[in-house]
């Protein structure tokens, strides 16, 4: 599954996502992440065998965890299907289908944010 993580300013020192992965059998991958003193919020990808008992552990360390499915939301109102987005993906989540439109893959996409800058429609957003 994928979640964004929000870090608030007393936690953001602490060793958690060391002791995450050295603790528990799963597969993690961080998509994203703005952090600062301050606190702040990574993107992640979590799987694997303990993955439910990994959540707990985060949010018994205080990190508050958001799951979510979608990464980005394309406007259908404003996308004209013009394709500038689909080269720039990193890892081919946007594909044009057969009746020409272009469609987001949720499960391949990272976040990485590439087609949001690259829409002159700005059709495309990051949910956060
Ligand atoms: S955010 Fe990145 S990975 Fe996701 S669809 Fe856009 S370009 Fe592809
Ligand atoms: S660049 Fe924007 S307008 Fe063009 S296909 Fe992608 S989302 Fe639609």
């Amino acid at each position: 599954m994928k979640a964004w993580l929000n870090f608030s300013p007393s936690i953001v020192n602490k060793r958690v996502i060391a002791d995450l992965i050295k603790n528990y059998n799963i597969n993690f991958n961080i998509l994203k992440a703005n952090i600062t003193p301050k606190g702040g919020k990574m993107l992640i990808e979590i799987n694997g065998k303990e993955a439910e008992e990994g959540i707990k552990f985060l949010e018994e360390a205080g990190i508050e965890l958001q799951p979510i499915t979608r990464v980005v939301k394309k406007d259908e109102d404003k996308c004209i299907d013009c394709g500038a987005c689909v080269s720039l993906c990193p890892v081919t989540a946007i594909k044009i289908e057969e009746d020409w439109g272009v469609e987001v893959d949720d499960e391949l996409c990272i976040g990485c944010g590439f087609c949001t800058y690259s829409c002159p429609m700005k059709a495309i957003k990051i949910i956060e």
